[in-house]
């Protein structure tokens, strides 16, 4: 892989100081993000990030921009995300290749979220026909009732690292058929992927003459600050930690602004007595090794039946022992390299709290070196066995440690899987279909997404995701997500040639 070919293709290029740019034209040299890849540990390139000056240019230009497209039917709009869709087609391969190589995960996971971009594409285009309000009988003769759904305006899109690309569009492909015009940024870890992005849409809207601002970029950290003060923006599609997103919640709920939080997980699986134990060991490997533990839905506790526990775990660390750990570019390693040296402390520091909270290690952690991990960046996934009351448990580790614990009544069971303060995602594996049902009813999980017989990672984006409590709330991607997009209006009509009052009140003159 050539990776300046791949950059050159996305339309990233150098400029005279060293610093790569995409098409953001309006963005200043304030100061500069640079891009480190966690695969080799090398520079990739250096970006400008938006200064005060830059960020009320593109604000700017994104309120002009939402005059005009709010008045752009809502099917003319979809035409444009369609583009969009087949744009992604065409640079799949490379924005893959660029998402692995820049974020760390396998080069499969980051096609796969590509993929994820256009079929999201494809969604909102149907939607841009869907954008159904309903109609209802109002109490008054001669009236109609019913109600529309408008766009709000800016919407501000503030991304993690672990989904560089994938996030901004389930946001921006709804956003942007609803009307509404869209301010992305990025993480600071992962900003190359967002240049490349911007690069495609700002290609598409510049074929078909649409006025920029529509889909702006802008880049470093002290932007998500003025975002979140800025009045011109109605709503903050979050995702993040659950300590920047409960800052970001109470500043824009403050100024009585919207939010859509995704935030932390803290996702079990249940593995009953019925389970198919083979099923579930795949399940879990994948949930807790896959992206090296750093997906929001990310498998961290195994709720383990006492009857199959020791069963269970013997075939778990087994399997553990085949994982191979090393370039994610390469598609014969199953896990690849933390986000950062930082990422690693983290691990570290968790691992040392799992001991002296109690835990026992079944699988050791610990940081790899040799050959081709020279970043400092891989790390040994590993299993603590634990209970679930501990601090340290009770957080969320964005990494790859898996903790198992045992059960011996699903009541108990699904009590443990509630009980942390996050509630993204959750699993059950068992073929009982009484203790399946018991887990998907109004007293069973409490998480946003409750699967049976499959782990916690990943999502289809034809469902609404995301998850309660600490998680934040909100919805995005399928389902009837788009409205967290609009503001609803009511509106009656009075076709009679008489004005009677609401509860039959006389108001005579
Ligand atoms: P993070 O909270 O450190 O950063 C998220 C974003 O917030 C970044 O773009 C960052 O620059 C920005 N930011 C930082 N300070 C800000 C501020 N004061 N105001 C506004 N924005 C600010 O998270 P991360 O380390 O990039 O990502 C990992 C976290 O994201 C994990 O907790 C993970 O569970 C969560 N996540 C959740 C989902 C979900 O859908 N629930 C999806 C992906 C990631």
């Amino acid at each position: 892989m050539n990776i300046n070919d791949i950059l050159t293709r996305l339309g990233i290029t150098s400029n005279n100081s060293g610093t790569s740019t995409g098409t953001n034209k309006l963005q200043s040299t304030a100061a500069t993000i640079t891009s480190y890849s966690p695969v080799n540990g090398e520079v990739i390139a250096t970006i400008q990030s938006t200064d005060a000056e830059g960020y009320e240019a593109v604000m700017q230009q994104a309120q002009q921009a939402f005059l005009y497209w709010r008045a752009v039917p809502a099917p003319k709009r979809g035409e444009i995300v369609r583009q969009f869709g087949d744009a992604l087609r065409l640079h799949k391969a490379d924005l893959g290749a660029l998402v692995s190589y820049e974020m760390g995960k396998s080069l499969q996971e980051g096609m796969g979220e590509v993929q994820e971009m256009i079929d999201i594409c494809d969604f909102a285009v149907g939607l841009s026909r869907q954008l159904y309000g309903l109609t209802m009988h109002s109490e008054r003769p001669n009236h109609r009732m019913y109600e529309q759904w408008h766009p709000m305006g800016i919407v501000s899109i503030i991304s993690a690292f672990n989904f560089p690309v994938a996030v901004w569009a389930w946001n921006t492909a709804l956003a942007l058929v609803c009307g509404n015009v869209c301010v992305w940024k990025p993480s600071s870890k992962t900003p190359l992927c967002a240049v490349a992005c911007q690069n495609i849409v700002a290609k598409v809207l510049k074929a078909n003459d649409l006025p920029e601002g529509i889909s702006s970029l802008v880049t470093g950290n002290a932007c998500g600050n003025l975002m979140n003060e800025d009045k011109r923006i109605p709503l903050i599609s979050f995702t993040g930690s659950t300590r920047v997103g409960r800052l970001v919640s109470a500043t824009v709920a403050g100024r009585f602004g919207r939010t859509i939080l995704e935030l932390g997980g803290n996702n079990a699986i249940i593995i009953s007595d019925s389970a198919d134990l083979e099923m579930s060991v795949i399940g879990a490997v994948f949930g807790a090794v896959g992206t090296a533990g750093q997906r929001c839905t990310s498998t961290r506790r195994l709720i383990i039946h006492e009857s199959v526990y020791n069963d269970f775990t013997t075939k778990l660390t087994k399997a553990y022992a085949q994982i191979k750990i090393g370039d994610p570019l390469n598609e014969n390693n199953h896990m690849g390299p933390l986000i950062d040296k930082d990422a690693v402390q983290a691990y570290l520091n968790s691992i040392e709290k799992v001991k002296q909270q109690g835990g026992r290690f079944l699988v050791e952690g610990g940081v790899l070196n040799g050959a081709g991990l020279e970043s400092g960046c891989y790390v040994k996934p590993c299993i603590a066995e634990v209970e679930n009351h501990y601090e340290i448990v009770q957080e969320e580790t964005f990494a790859p440690i898996l903790y198992v614990m045992k059960y011996s009544r699903i009541e108990e069971a699904i009590q443990m899987q509630n009980d942390v303060p996050q509630g993204l995602s959750s699993a059950i594996m068992t073929l009982n279909l009484r203790e399946a049902e018991q887990f998907l009813s109004a007293s069973g999980s409490d998480c946003g997404i409750a699967n049976v017989n499959i782990g916690t990672s990943g999502a289809e984006i034809g469902g609404a995701f995301g998850g309660e409590k600490e998680t934040g709330g909100g919805r995005e991607s399928g389902s009837d997500a788009w409205k967290g997009y609009m503001r609803r209006q009511t509106n009656t009509i009075n076709y009679s040639n008489t004005l009677p009052l609401a509860q039959g009140i006389k108001f005579d003159l």
